[in-house]
């Protein structure tokens, strides 16, 4: 590292997130429960937070950042929303979970199939990985065929048979990604680029096996990548030629870029959808679901196994509700997306004024600015040209944004998420920030 460099990693004031950090991993894998969160790709130690609100994090120390991590998605409407916390308390006194049935479960169930299309019927479960991994079980349990299509750089979650890293060249036999995942599992995985509906077209031309395409309907794990026009109504049509389940992952995207999901902004429909993140409000939730005949193959009703001791816990069920609730009422999708076009633009403006390429891939309140100081300039696609990006450069970013309060997600390649608590004035100060960061880094690299 050179002395420059050194300068913009020096750390901020953060003694006491460094004891915490110290702590923490004596007693958890890494000091955390969730890999990114350590903050690897960053080249720093996380800090730990104490509170938030609206657009805020307070770290041990007493920083205050605007923060754009939003917990990964699910605080659309900010931390420690008022209505929210009101409606969880209020569940919290009444039980936090029963293992019976409850009306409160019913109540989000009726919110989620009035929002989204595809679904007549739903599951709650606990987290996206379960939703997918369910989803997939049924699709397979529905068609009576085993192999499923995932695209490289999409994720959706950790369970074995999608915990497939990318391939080279077109149809490529899932390899894990994690020690742990026997090849025989991930071997009924085909992994294809996204974006590309020929390679779609060929493997399912050469393989009368596949249950299920899954994909997540505007990417979001490898930076944010819209679907090129015509690609998701095109998996609709080799799906419905085939008989091949379409699973579209909304965890990400569900409720978040628009009312209805990726679903209604794009019109195509998928047999099956999942949900997580902001269905939940903040609390552990997510979903699956989708037509009638489909959903009622689940037990007890049919004869496909899963179930939950905490699925649909009625604190999770108030705060989705209550979020759902204010999503539908008012104007927020427009706010976002009026705030999100307006951050987007400044980034790329702050670059260019910094002599730094930068694509900002956005789709309503989910923003990615693509650092392309390296080998490749233009649209980002697919996972080949986000990982074109320069890590480099976004690690010196991400730092130069936290001392300038701050806090995006600690990677290249995860999403930001403007919310609406994120107002004019929230915004022009991170344009501000980034202007200043993009002319320091230019600087170095
Ligand atoms: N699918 C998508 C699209 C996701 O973004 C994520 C998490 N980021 C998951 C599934 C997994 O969800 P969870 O972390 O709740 O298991």
């Amino acid at each position: 590292m050179n002395p420059i460099e050194q300068s913009i990693f020096q750390a901020i004031s953060c003694a006491r997130s460094a004891q915490a950090f110290a702590e923490a991993r004596r007693v958890l894998p890494g000091g955390v429960n969730s890999p990114v969160r350590a903050y690897r790709a960053v080249g720093r130690d996380p800090v730990f937070i104490s509170e938030g609100k609206g657009a805020f994090v307070t770290d041990l120390d007493g920083n205050e950042y605007v923060d754009y991590v939003a917990s990964y998605g699910p605080l659309i409407l900010g931390h420690a929303h008022d209505a929210v916390i009101e409606a969880i308390v209020s569940a919290a006194h009444r039980g936090t979970s029963f293992g019976m049935p409850t009306e409160a479960e019913t109540t989000l169930a009726k919110r989620v199939i009035q929002a989204v299309a595809s679904i007549d019927v739903v599951r709650f479960v606990n987290s996206g990985t379960e939703a997918t991994m369910s989803a997939i079980r049924l699709a397979r349990a529905a068609t009576s065929k085993s192999k499923i299509i995932k695209f490289i750089g999409c994720y959706h979650g950790h369970s074995d048979g999608l915990l497939v890293q990318a391939g080279s060249g077109a149809t490529t036999l899932g390899i894990p990604s994690s020690p742990g995942v026997p090849e025989s599992i991930t071997a009924q995985t085909l992994l294809l680029p996204f974006n590309d509906l020929d390679a779609v077209s060929a493997a399912l031309g050469q393989d009368d096996d596949i249950a299920a395409i899954i994909v997540e309907p505007i990417a979001g794990n490898m930076g944010c990548i819209p679907p090129l026009d015509g690609y998701l109504r095109g998996l609709r049509r080799l799906c419905d030629d085939l008989g091949v389940i379409l699973i579209f992952d909304e965890v990400m995207t569900g409720f978040r870029v628009a009312y209805g999901g990726a679903q209604t902004l794009y019109t195509v429909l998928p047999d099956l959808t999942c949900l997580g993140k902001v269905v939940g409000g903040g609390l552990p939730c997510a979903a699956y679901g989708g037509r009638e005949e489909l959903m009622m193959q689940m037990a007890p009703q049919g004869p496909v196994y899963q179930a939950g001791t905490l699925s649909g816990n009625p604190l999770a069920m108030a705060a989705g509700t209550v979020t759902l609730d204010i999503l539908s009422e008012g104007d927020a999708y427009a706010t976002l997306e009026l705030s999100s076009a307006r951050l987007c633009q400044g980034l790329e403006k702050a670059a260019s004024n910094a002599g730094l390429a930068l694509q900002c891939g956005r789709v309503g309140s989910m923003i990615c600015p693509f650092f392309q100081t390296g080998s490749y300039q233009g649209p980002v696609e697919n996972y080949d040209h986000a990982t074109a990006s320069d890590t480099k450069a976004f690690g010196l970013f991400f730092n130069e944004m936290l001392h300038r309060g701050i806090i995006l997600p600690p990677s290249q390649f995860e999403t930001w998420f403007v919310g609406t608590a994120h107002d004019k004035d929230i915004i022009d100060q991170t344009i501000e920030a980034a202007a200043e960061s993009m002319k320091k880094i230019a600087a170095v690299l």
